[in-house]
């Protein structure tokens, strides 16, 4: 059997080589390193892709987040909501800008922002809203932006593990994750669906005037070269990223396909054991499985994670520490907040390899292992 991995990259990189190493030996030939064709040229196609007027590419992921809430023009103490459950860096940001952090719970089924849960934390303070497509799957988007127009609140999408994922509307209509909001935020980390070889990072809206902070604020403030009109930041995706990007981005929708596959055969595999909970499938939302995340039910996680270890099955716990509890955010004094369908998913959740270059022999490997593992489990 070939190793297993969380994520192979290098399975991956070898089916496209030809096409990447080109690519890339193109920019190194044309030496615009720095904001060169390959850059432009992805940020088009991926606008293409999603359907959305502007994509501003950056220097990654947590950089997008970052740039995105200093467009809004937000002043310190305000206020903006987030689910305690996610990647620090959904959080960070908000904190490193002098803004305050309003932490709320997770729908159930879904593990993303709760809506009715960001409703009642609205106070006059409120600015923005900054919901996470977790997983791969996205948040009610249609209830968050009708709460959004409601109380005037802007809408920053953390799409860092959803892109490619498709929301559906009530009236039939379906939009991109990511499109929604007021501006979107894509990580292109070498895991992630759409995955560079380094780092990178994209924002996306609809709105030519956010377009236009978006686009200063990632280049020092400046729209003319050293007339620099708000502080800003150096935030570039770098042109070789770019390149490799842009051939990697015909292959999205594949890659997604392929995520969903190995997601269905540990579905149907896990079907009828009751101490694992498979991940739900909202009817309002593609899954495009950036993690393959189960809960355990009265099985102990660290044990049947040491179990999988030994057989060479790799496992991950994201996330282990809810947002709230942690160290850097005691200064809001959020750490008695109480949150219990958060609390209880950081005790119950692991994620198991799903990547675009699993085949049916690992997956009946693993599946036959978690199997037995559980129904040998001695709790
Ligand atoms: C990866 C990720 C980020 C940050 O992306 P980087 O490119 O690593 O900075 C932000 N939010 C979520 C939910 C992520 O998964």
């Amino acid at each position: 059997m070939r190793p297993l991995y969380m994520v192979d990259t290098h399975s991956q990189y070898h089916k496209i080589k030809h096409q990447v190493d080109k690519a890339v030996l193109d920019v190194m030939e044309s030496t615009a390193f720095i904001n060169g064709k390959a850059v432009k040229e992805f940020a088009g196609n991926l606008a293409g892709y999603l359907g959305v007027k502007h994509v501003i590419p950056c220097a990654n992921g947590t950089d997008a987040l970052q740039i995105a809430l200093m467009a809004l023009g937000l002043q310190p103490g305000d206020e903006v909501i987030t689910p305690s459950f996610t990647y620090i860096a959904t959080t960070e940001v908000i904190a490193l800008l002098r803004l305050t952090p309003v932490f709320v719970e997770v729908d159930a089924k879904t593990f993303c922002i709760d809506p009715v849960a960001i409703e009642k934390a609205i106070t006059p303070k409120t600015k923005a809203i900054v919901p996470v497509h977790l997983y791969g799957q996205s948040a009610d988007m249609e209830a968050i932006m009708k709460i959004a127009e409601k109380y005037n609140l802007a809408v920053v999408e953390d799409n860092a593990q959803a892109i490619g994922c498709d929301f559906h509307f009530s009236d039939g209509t379906s939009k991109k994750t990511g499109t929604i909001g007021h501006i979107g935020c894509t990580s292109f980390y070498p895991s992630k669906n759409l995955g560079a070889f380094g780092d990178g990072g994209a924002m996306c809206t609809n709105d030519d005037v956010l377009a236009e902070k978006l686009r200063m604020i990632a280049n020092h403030g400046q729209k003319e070269r050293y007339y620099h009109e708000v502080v800003g930041c150096n935030s570039r995706l770098d042109s070789i990223q770019a390149a490799i990007l842009n051939v990697k981005l015909a292959y999205l929708d594949d890659y997604c396909k392929a995520r969903q596959e190995v997601a269905a055969y540990y579905d149907k595999a896990f079907e009828t054991t009751d101490q694992i909970i498979t991940p739900f499938k909202a009817s309002n939302s593609d899954h495009v499985y950036h993690q393959y995340t189960i809960i355990l039910e009265g099985v102990n996680r660290d044990a049947f994670k040491a179990r999988l270890d030994e057989k060479g099955i790799p496992s991950m716990i994201y996330y282990p520490v809810p947002a709230h509890k942690q160290k850097m955010f005691e200064q809001f004094e959020v750490g008695a907040l109480d949150l219990p369908l958060t609390s209880y998913l950081t005790e119950r959740v692991i994620s198991l390899p799903v990547h675009t270059e699993m085949d049916e022999v690992q997956l009946k490997f693993i599946t036959d292992t978690v199997l037995s593992v559980i129904e040998n489990n001695d709790n």
